[in-house]
């Protein structure tokens, strides 16, 4: 069962300085788990764990997993910006992006990230940007096809936008090589929020192999294999959760049969995990503020869509718990929604739940990936504060709420901006 890692007094107390909806994080779970990834692959001497900041982009969140070696996996400039005032520098950063413009292409190149190409044609493109292509370049590589496990299709990399060919990683790392490339990275992300220990271990044993191939056939020297993200958490209470130990020990094991016996024991482990290192310690916590019955039970909240967009956008199920109402019957069908003008904009459907009343709070679990990050002010809604729960207790504001002036900032360069900003 899923269990919520705060209770009823304690949100109350929060709630005398920080009125809901906010985020609240939780510490000593980020740690915990930093702690088990890191050991997880500590068999490898280069592993290194680059965070997807597109997941949780908070600088104070990215700050803890540093304690714990990890580096930056960065998808835009923004991200790249905020990772290089953190004090990433050079290989901290990887630069997996796609579609990218060009001033990222400089920016990422300057700053001494690690660029992941993820077309054959930008070689050309950041050669042409750049002047000299950086001495250690990495290509995303995508087989095609399905991805299939044991237990059934994972993912259609056949239709995703994302990486190279087969054919043209060979050719890329001929190019790359010719112009002066020393050291080359494979990077694949071939499967989303995957639940069993396979997903790694099969993915690693196809970029192995492809490497093995890769470094005969061009003699390019492969110095990293990235397995990038894709690492599920249980947002369902009954699901079981991966253990990456046993992952950890997975890719070692396959590592072992394909690249040591190649002569290639030296390759560096990286991965850009996002969901499995935040998710599950991040929650959204908000308040019943209506009820309402109609042609069903309704419960309204004070946060929507603009808060936690994954319900409305992929109908993805989050956990609710009831503060206070923990050992209570799930006796109650409710759709839980907030106030945007979309029938879209529900937490839950249909989801049996304790009695709610006006003024309960509800923890949406499982929030800490994806959640805040996807946020957006649709309605002229504004985004929530976030909190750190720390491990002592303790609660720290980490990003304050959105006033009306953030949202109308864009209008400052305008004369009716000044009546804007008095009019609250
Ligand atoms: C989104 C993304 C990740 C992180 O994915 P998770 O599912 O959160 O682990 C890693 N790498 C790249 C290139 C991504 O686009």
């Amino acid at each position: 069962m899923k269990k919520a890692y705060v209770t009823k007094a304690q949100v109350e107390e929060i709630t005398k300085k920080y009125p809901t909806p906010f985020y609240l994080y939780n510490e000593k779970g980020i740690r915990e788990n930093a702690k088990a990834v890191k050991e997880a692959f500590a068999w490898n001497p280069g592993f290194k764990e680059y965070f997807a900041v597109k997941a949780t982009p908070n600088p104070f969140l990215i700050n803890i997993l540093r304690e714990y070696g990890c580096g930056c996996d960065c998808s835009s400039m923004t991200e790249l910006m905020l990772s290089h005032t953190l004090g990433a520098v050079g290989s901290d950063i990887m630069f997996s992006s796609n579609d990218t413009p060009a001033e990222e292409y400089a920016y990422a190149a300057k700053i001494g990230a690690t660029i992941n190409l993820d077309d054959i044609t930008h070689i050309e493109f950041v050669e042409n940007i750049l002047g000299k292509l950086p001495e250690t370049m990495s290509c995303r590589y995508n087989p095609g096809g399905v991805f299939k496990l044991s237990n059934g299709i994972m993912d259609n990399p056949g239709d995703s936008k994302y990486g190279f060919t087969t054919e043209q990683m060979f050719e890329g790392f001929r190019i790359l090589k010719s112009k002066g490339v020393k050291h080359f990275g494979i990077h694949a992300f071939l499967a989303s929020n995957t639940v069993t220990n396979e997903y790694y271990p099969q993915l690693a044993k196809e970029l192995f192999e492809l490497a093995v191939k890769l470094e005969k056939e061009t003699g390019c020297d492969i110095s990293f294999i990235n397995l990038s993200g894709g690492v599920g958490i249980p947002y369902l209470p009954d699901q079981e959760g991966n253990d990456i130990r046993a992952i950890g020990a997975g890719v070692q094991k396959v590592y072992e049969e394909v690249l040591t016996p190649a002569g290639m024991g030296d390759v560096a482990i990286y991965t850009e995990m996002g969901r499995f290192m935040m998710g599950p310690y991040g929650a959204l916590v908000t308040k019943a503020i209506h009820e309402k019955h109609t042609h069903k039970e309704y419960i309204g909240v004070d946060a929507c869509a603009v808060n936690l967009m994954r319900p409305a956008m992929y109908g993805a199920y989050h956990h609710i718990t009831v503060l206070g109402k923990e050992d209570a019957a799930c006796d109650h069908k409710y759709d839980v929604t907030g106030s945007l003008c979309e029938n879209n904009d529900k937490f839950a459907i249909d989801r049996m739940l304790p009695e709610i009343e006006k003024g309960d709070y509800l923890f949406i679990h499982d929030t800490g990936a994806h959640g805040f990050a996807m946020g957006y002010n649709y309605n002229g809604k504004l985004k929530s504060a976030e909190l750190l729960l720390k491990e002592d207790g303790n609660v720290e504001l980490i990003r304050r709420a959105e006033t009306p002036s953030d949202y109308f900032s864009t209008f400052d360069c305008f004369d009716f901006y000044k009546n804007l900003v008095k009019e609250k």
